[in-house]
């Protein structure tokens, strides 16, 4: 691969800004896969990072602070950092009004939660455009941009309104509906003809590419050929790659980390204190996309039904806060708390709580000893991009011990399928059989499932996800793709 400068161009920074008690601001680094999986592609490349800092302008340290913070984040991190200022008014409108109540809900097929409020639209377009403003006066023609995500997709149209040229690739890191949802969108033609402004469009699974493909052939009537996981897509002349990529995880990162003494430790104190159970494990960002509620009920459904379960099973369920203050999540967690109640009240006997439940995000140490030591880890959301929760479980689980309940609708299902308890999480009677069936499997077709799901995930590692990506994204010509290095959904 010919050696160019990436710039990777997200809705959030990979750094907080945080103020402390005494208001003194700090930078903490980001978490998670994407952040550990550029960062030494960055480093190589001279790279360098855009996005929104996290706070409101009016709200955000400016001049010679904000400078000063961002050196240190870049010292920390060892790519450039360049921030997106964002005002109050442009994070309600572009953030939390079109991202998170129109392209959130409707691309997980959960149309009902949508808000289709015409201003979002306005503030979406203005605050793509800043972002494209942004890679212009931070990038160069030879550069290569990557730009991430759904808050987002507009950016690689803003830059050619502008007037610049920059070899530019796309992620859709959360599902792509099919086109009878799709069409829903009344900005339907705007947002997948600014799709096709990239050189590069990667999905999560080929069941995301085939949507995509379907609104284009219906809505644009453009030309598609290629195969299941790669095609493209001629017009006017200019060819653009249309792929599915599923992301994954640092696979090491955890295996190394379920090794730990501190981990182990841990991992003893947790079965000590629920001692003679099979803890089944549960662990979900605050969203109704997850199905939180469906899933506890599957579980009460399943002790009514297994009465061989009770006080041997315990489910821990830990909601991570998210988009706190936004009414519909609030409601949310509220009916999650009634159910957990009405269970724990119904079933609670001396000696054993049905379910525990963990409201607050967990430290990396204490998420992976619930890996290690759970017996079973029921992943049930009703529509996902990917589910690296799924992921991380199997990495974390070195005893291979552990059956993965898992929904058809979750991305990783699509590489996972065949060694997991699939589920319609919709469906509650068998989500319940699925948990007595995992209560009871022996040890034997445990272990073979699991090593099978922990091999397949470290052949797929997300170091190879983004080397196949920028791969595509560089080669660019079609015959150029090495089509055995991409993702095939392991059979
Ligand atoms: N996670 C976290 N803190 C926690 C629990 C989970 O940072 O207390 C991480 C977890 O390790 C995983 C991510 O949150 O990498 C969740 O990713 P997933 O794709 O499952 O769902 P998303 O929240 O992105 O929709």
């Amino acid at each position: 691969m010919e050696s160019r400068r990436l710039a990777v161009i997200s809705n959030r920074l990979p750094i907080v800004l945080k103020r402390e008690k005494r208001g003194k601001w700090v930078t903490e680094p980001g978490s998670g896969g994407l952040v550990t999986a550029l960062g030494p592609v960055l480093r190589n490349r001279e790279g360098l990072w855009i996005g929104w800092v996290g706070t409101n302008e009016e709200e955000t340290p400016s001049g010679p602070l904000l400078n000063d913070l961002l050196s240190r984040g870049t010292r920390e991190t060892g790519y450039s950092l360049k921030p997106v200022n964002l005002t109050r008014e442009e994070v309600g409108k572009y953030y939390h009004g079109f991202s998170n109540e129109i392209l959130w809900p409707l691309f997980h097929d959960l149309f009902s939660h949508c808000n289709f409020d015409p201003c979002y639209w306005e503030a979406y377009q203005g605050v793509n455009n800043k972002f494209a403003r942004a890679v212009i006066e931070n990038t160069q023609e030879s550069d290569y941009v990557w730009v991430h995500d759904y808050q987002l997709i507009l950016v690689g149209r803003e830059l050619k309104r502008l007037g610049i040229t920059r070899q530019a690739g796309f992620f859709l890191h959360i599902p792509f509906p099919p086109l009878d949802i799709f069409l829903k969108l009344p900005w339907r033609f705007e947002i997948l003809e600014a799709l096709m402004e990239y050189d590069l469009i990667g999905f999560q699974t080929t069941r995301d590419l085939r949507n995509f493909i379907g609104c284009v052939r219906a809505l644009l009537d453009y030309q598609v050929k290629g195969t299941k996981y790669l095609n493209s897509i001629i017009h006017h002349d200019r060819e653009v790659i249309v792929g599915a990529f599923p992301i994954s995880i640092d696979y090491r990162e955890f295996a190394d980390l379920a090794r730990t003494e501190e981990v182990a430790e841990k991992a003893w104190i947790i079965h000590a204190n629920i001692p003679e159970q099979q803890l089944i494990l549960g662990v979900d960002r605050l969203d109704y996309t997850k199905g939180i509620p469906e899933r506890l009920r599957a579980f009460g459904h399943a002790l009514a039904c297994y009465p061989d379960m009770r006080g041997h099973i315990s489910l821990i369920q830990v909601v991570v806060p998210s988009r706190t203050g936004v009414e519909e999540y609030e409601k949310l967690k509220q009916e999650i708390e009634r159910i957990v109640g009405e269970i724990n009240g119904r079933y609670t006997d001396i000696g054993w709580t049905p379910i525990h439940y963990i409201y607050r995000s967990l430290s990396r140490t204490e998420l992976v000893a619930y890996y290690k030591t759970c017996e079973i880890a029921l992943i049930t959301p009703l529509k996902d991009g990917m589910n690296l929760i799924a992921k991380e479980y199997c990495a974390s689980n070195i005893e291979e011990k552990g059956v993965l309940i898992l929904s058809e609708f979750a991305g990783a299902a699509s590489q996972l399928h065949q060694n997991v308890i699939l589920v319609n999480p919709y469906d509650r009677q068998r989500t319940a059989d699925a948990i007595h069936s995992a209560f009871v499997m022996d040890l034997e077709q445990r272990r073979s499932r699991m090593r099978r799901l922990r091999r397949s995930i470290q052949r797929h590692n997300v170091i190879d996800w983004v080397n196949t990506f920028l791969r595509a994204g560089i080669s660019k010509d079609l015959r150029d793709f090495p089509q055995a290095e991409l993702f095939v959904p392991s059979q």
